[in-house]
């Protein structure tokens, strides 16, 4: 059976300070089919955080430009006022190469994208307790008390969401979080909705 196929479109949400960032890198790591999706934002870059590779770091009127140009797969406005969108020229030409595309982002940008394409996998991640995810954000170091808090307080918002996913992922240990997520990989390849899995199968029975 060939090996040529679409990648597989995933999507990584979760609450702030969870360990999204932290399984996907991992994630990557190990497995050299996965792309992840650069986000655009307005948000202002963190220590450490270069543009193009964290995201692409634009002014608000940059962004509102590509919005009206049709740019992006999908796009929010959270925490009162910073815009983040998917662009969707990398998403489209990484999937139809082959490459499995990480979107790591927010759950309404997660709903939209389950609409626009509904084989998309949409995974949660989310930590032990609620508690346990707040001492995490602290601990990251990169936002004030007063970030931490709106983040925080989104948390419970979107812990409501979990119904909506195909999957949902404690990262208690990262090493075990990062093998539940390969196993999701593995069993989404498999199934037989599948089509060009299918198809080349049956063809090849037929032979
Ligand atoms: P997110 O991308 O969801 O906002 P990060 O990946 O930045 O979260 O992780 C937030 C903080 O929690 C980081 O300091 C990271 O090192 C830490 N972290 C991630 N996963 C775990 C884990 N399983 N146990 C303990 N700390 C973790
Ligand atoms: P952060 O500022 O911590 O990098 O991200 C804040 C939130 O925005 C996270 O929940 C992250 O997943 C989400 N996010 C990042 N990029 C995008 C995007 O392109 N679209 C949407 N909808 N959410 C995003």
């Amino acid at each position: 059976m060939k090996e040529q196929r679409n990648g597989l479109l995933l999507v990584v949400s979760g609450p702030s300070g969870v360990g999204k960032g932290t399984l996907v890198k991992a994630l990557m790591e190990r497995n050299s089919r996965i792309k992840t999706s650069v986000s655009a934002t307005t948000r202002a870059p963190r220590p450490g955080e270069i543009d193009g590779i964290h995201y692409f770091f634009k002014t608000e009127e940059e962004f509102k430009g590509m919005v009206d140009r049709g740019e992006f797969l999908e796009y929010i406005h959270v925490f009162g006022s910073k815009y983040y969108g998917t662009p969707r020229t990398f998403v489209e030409q990484q999937l139809s190469e082959g490459y499995d595309v990480i979107l790591e982002i927010d759950v309404q940008g997660a709903m939209k994208v389950k609409q626009a394409f509904p084989d998309a996998v949409l995974i949660f991640i989310t930590a032990p307790s609620m508690s346990e995810i707040k001492s995490r954000l602290i601990g990251r170091g990169t936002e004030t008390m007063e970030q931490v808090e709106k983040r925080f307080a989104t948390a419970f918002e979107e812990i409501k969401m979990i119904p909506h996913y195909d999957y949902v992922v404690v990262n208690d240990m990262i090493d075990k979080a990062v093998h539940h997520l390969e196993a999701i990989l593995e069993a989404e390849r498999c199934r037989t909705g599948r089509s060009a899995y299918l198809t080349e199968a049956i063809e090849e029975i037929g032979r």
